[in-house]
């Protein structure tokens, strides 16, 4: 047998061994056979790392560049990952099982992320403060904060460390990225096109391996300033309890359990095809799967009628043919997750109305057929508990205080949707949802101008849109007294 291909770390714009030698395998979902090497970064790995991306901060090439061309940097970076979108796609189909042609379609729009913020570079400024008095000029600097640190997780690795990856750029900083252990490849295979671009070597560094072994010294590193994180709440909390103890500043976007919420008045049709999207779509692996479905009565037999006939008609197999609708689960414990959740679910009391099975798809990969329970509470613990997988809960409600009530029971405020053609009622429910989106009429939309947050235990700060570069600067104060007048009183305040 062949050995696999191998990847090292990419640090400095070199490929770089590991510091203790080791090596992992990632594993194909679709045929759950091992298909590359991972350098297993370890501490070492990130000192490197990090010493590349501080040095690369420090050097004038990088730190003294006018804003405009870091922005123009951001723009070759946007046009090159679309010369090389059906690689980079196919890349990620291999190693995380994402359908292709979500894939073709994510890497058309990928280069829009670095291009908003090639715009964006420019236009990051401080602001001149009225001064007290009229010989005090006060000023702020909107400035860097040196060396990110970015972990991400297997759903989705090359949009979710663009999200990171663009805007840290814009704003002046180096980054380190640690990507998913599941899911190295499409990085790797995007690293040297950084340097092609134009990047001084160092600015963007991968080292990748295992969470507590690479992702942990990332975090805890003295040389990294911040630190940004996709993932899962675990994790989040975790990481969040180490930027604590250090006193930087971390953005984490986490996990969800958002309600879908349909009205009677809504076009019927679409919202059936919008819960599909929700949570069906990537086999459930988002983090804003709208999991919850929350239907009127009057409209609940319909809505799941049109549900279950859908899902028991999607395509489930190979995520590199053209016509498969539903790829497999990205790893093998996810498939065994779910599956134990919908086994506490039946434990529950809750009833499998569609699914609830692995399917026969002639692949040896882990799949999983699109599942709807009934007959559900929302203080179950399938309700509650973030399950990532193709899983649907649909629950009745009699009025709109009622769906807001289900909605908000919730730990966490990711996202939400809802279905009606009432635009006061959509007013109504946005205002009152507590989630960080809110999408009506619609699910799962998204675009690098639209701020992006979670609320509650779904997250800390902000990402994507203009907001997002205050999680990648300081504001400094510079007071500049511009008097002639001998200095005053020492011992009294001036303003
Ligand atoms: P995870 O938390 O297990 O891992 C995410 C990343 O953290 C990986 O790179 C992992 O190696 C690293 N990591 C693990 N332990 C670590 C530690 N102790 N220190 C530092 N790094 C560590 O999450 P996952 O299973 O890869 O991803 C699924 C989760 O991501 C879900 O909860 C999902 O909702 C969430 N997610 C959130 C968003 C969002 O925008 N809110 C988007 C996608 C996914």
């Amino acid at each position: 047998m062949n050995p696999l291909p191998r990847h090292d770390h990419y640090i400095a714009g070199e490929w770089t061994a590991p510091a203790e030698g080791g090596y992992f395998a990632s594993v194909n979902p679709a045929t759950a056979e091992p298909w590359y090497e991972a350098a297993r970064g370890t501490a070492a790995d990130v000192d490197r790392a990090v010493g590349a991306a501080r040095t690369a901060f420090e050097d004038p090439r990088w730190r003294d560049l006018s804003q405009t061309r870091r922005g123009r940097l951001l723009r070759n970076l946007g046009d090159l990952i679309g010369e090389h979108a059906e690689r980079l796609a196919r890349t990620e189909t291999l190693d995380n099982g994402k359908l292709l042609r979500e894939m073709r379609a994510q890497l058309a729009g990928l280069p829009e992320y670095f291009h908003y913020y090639a715009g964006l570079a420019d236009k990051i400024q401080g602001e001149v403060i009225p001064g007290a008095s009229r010989e005090t000029l006060n000023y702020t600097l909107r400035e860097p904060v040196g060396v990110v640190g970015a972990i991400t997780p297997w759903n989705s690795p090359l949009l979710l460390t663009t999200t990171k990856l663009a805007p840290a750029l814009a704003a002046g900083n180096t980054v380190v990225v640690k990507p998913s252990e599941h899911t190295s490849a499409s990085l790797l295979a995007l690293a040297p096109l950084f340097e092609e671009a134009g990047f001084p070597p160092g600015v963007v560094n991968v080292v990748t391996g295992y969470g507590p072994e690479a992702g942990g010294p990332l975090t805890e590193h003295d040389g990294v300033s911040k630190v940004t994180f996709t993932g899962s709440s675990g994790t989040g909390r975790r990481i969040a309890r180490t930027c604590a103890d250090r006193l930087i500043g971390c953005t984490l976007e986490l996990g969800g359990k958002s309600p879908n919420i349909i009205f009677p008045d809504a076009d019927l049709g679409s919202a059936a095809m919008g819960v599909i999207a929700g949570v069906f779509a990537a086999a459930g692996q988002t983090c804003v799967a709208g999991s919850r479905v929350l239907v009127h009565r009057e409209v609940y037999d319909e809505i799941l009628a049109r549900v279950t006939a859908r899902a028991a008609t999607i395509r489930i197999g190979d995520p590199l043919a053209e016509t498969t609708e539903l790829g497999p689960l990205a790893i093998a414990e996810q498939l065994e997750k779910v599956e134990s959740y919908v086994e506490l679910g039946q434990a529950e009391g809750g009833k499998v109305v569609c699914g609830g099975r692995r399917p026969e798809t002639g692949l040896d990969g882990y799949f999983y057929s699109p599942t709807v329970f009934t007959g559900t509470d929302n203080g179950m613990r399938i309700c509650q508990e973030e399950i990532f997988g193709p899983v649907a809960t649909v629950m009745p409600f009699g009025s709109e205080e009622e769906a807001l009530a289900i909605a908000n029971d919730s730990a966490y405020g990711l996202a939400a949707g809802v279905w009606t053609r009432d635009v006061n009622r959509v007013h109504r429910m946005a205002a009152r949802l507590e989630a960080g989106t809110v999408w009506a009429n619609t699910y799962r939309s998204m675009s690098p101008m639209s701020p992006r947050a979670g609320f509650k235990t779904s997250g800390m700060g902000t990402e994507h849109g203009t907001e997002v570069i205050r999680e990648y600067t300081r504001l400094k104060s510079v007071w500049i007294n511009t008097s002639e007048e001998p200095a005053g009183d020492p011992f009294i305040l001036r303003s």
